[in-house]
């Protein structure tokens, strides 16, 4: 199933996003939890694409293990970090061979130790040339990523658009935005892509909280705002994981269910693994 074509169905997308484990008992412990959400009857799921070696190709193998053991529809994250074109299409052909039909392109985010993203030589500076090139030799369903709150480097919101739109004008089908806490920011990112000429769907990416030092940390690293009212009721109960992922559950709920009702093509789940939170917002939402 091409994820493009979920949107027509006129009802929310839902999705779940991992990563890769760093070894093969993780895989299986993932997988099992996997083939648990199964029967949630998410859309799709989607396994991001580490910095290097064999983590990619464990991404490789889950998703084609996904898409052929549990029958769900996967979708790949590729990235162009430390890649030239000719290995991309090496893994875009192993992913087709596998029969995946959905690929996140992305450029990807400086490796471990380095301040900024450097393109390989014969490799590609931004997303927006992967999804062209995967669009002119395979015929994958594309999806490319999107910033509500504006990507951390590049803080001009009207600059970071017309760097979107020539992603998108190079073949995506749909986006999926950078986690977010405060639905104004996602409503307000959209009136702005409509009124820039994009069309695709935007599915809003949610992470539930469960863990305030964990979030402070990757809000801090992909420039989103934890908003104040949100960061003290966390703040409060920092000390009990229960309260804590009470707190996080409603919050997420909260935003979906907003989200939802005001047009919202769909929600991807960030769920670093633990279905846990995700599954209780995702119970709730279809309460
Ligand atoms: C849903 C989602 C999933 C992700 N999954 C992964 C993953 O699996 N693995 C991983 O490593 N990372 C992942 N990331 C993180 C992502 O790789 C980083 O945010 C990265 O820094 C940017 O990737 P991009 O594809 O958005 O890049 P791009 O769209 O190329 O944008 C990167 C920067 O370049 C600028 N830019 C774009 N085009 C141009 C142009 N033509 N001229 C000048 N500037 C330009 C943009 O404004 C932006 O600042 C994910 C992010 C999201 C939102």
């Amino acid at each position: 199933m091409r994820i493009r074509d979920l949107f027509d169905l006129g009802r929310p997308v839902f999705s779940f996003e991992f990563f890769p484990p760093k070894d093969d008992s993780g895989v299986d412990a993932l997988f099992g939890r996997i083939q648990e959400l199964r029967r949630l009857r998410p859309d799709f799921v989607s396994v991001t694409y580490g910095a290097g070696g064999s983590t990619r190709d464990r991404t490789i193998a889950l998703v084609s293990r996904i898409q052929r053991e549990i029958g769900l529809t996967a979708m790949a994250h590729l990235t162009c970090v430390g890649h030239t074109k000719e290995e991309l299409a090496a893994v875009a052909q192993t992913l087709h061979d596998a029969g995946v039909r959905n690929v996140l392109a992305l450029r990807g985010d400086p490796p471990k130790g380095e301040s900024a993203f450097r393109a390989v030589e014969g490799g590609f500076r931004y997303a927006s040339e992967l999804v062209g090139f995967l669009e002119e030799n395979f015929d994958f369903c594309v999806g490319g990523a999107c910033y509500p709150e504006t990507h951390v480097e590049c803080r001009d919101h009207a600059l970071d658009l017309a760097h979107l739109k020539i992603k998108v004008d190079a073949g995506v089908d749909f986006l999926v935005t950078q986690l977010f806490f405060d639905n104004a920011d996602y409503f307000r990112f959209v009136d702005s892509a409509r009124a820039a000429g994009i069309t695709v769907p935007i599915v809003p990416g949610l992470m539930p909280v469960t863990n305030l030092e964990q979030i402070q940390r990757f809000t801090k690293m992909c420039g989103a705002k934890l908003p104040e009212p949100l960061l003290k009721r966390l703040e409060r109960c920092a000390g009990d994981p229960v309260e804590v992922f009470r707190v996080g559950c409603d919050h997420a709920t909260a935003q979906a269910r907003e989200l939802l009702d005001r047009g919202a093509p769909g929600v991807h789940f960030y769920t670093l693994n633990r279905s846990t939170a995700t599954r209780e917002v995702y119970k709730r939402l279809l309460e």
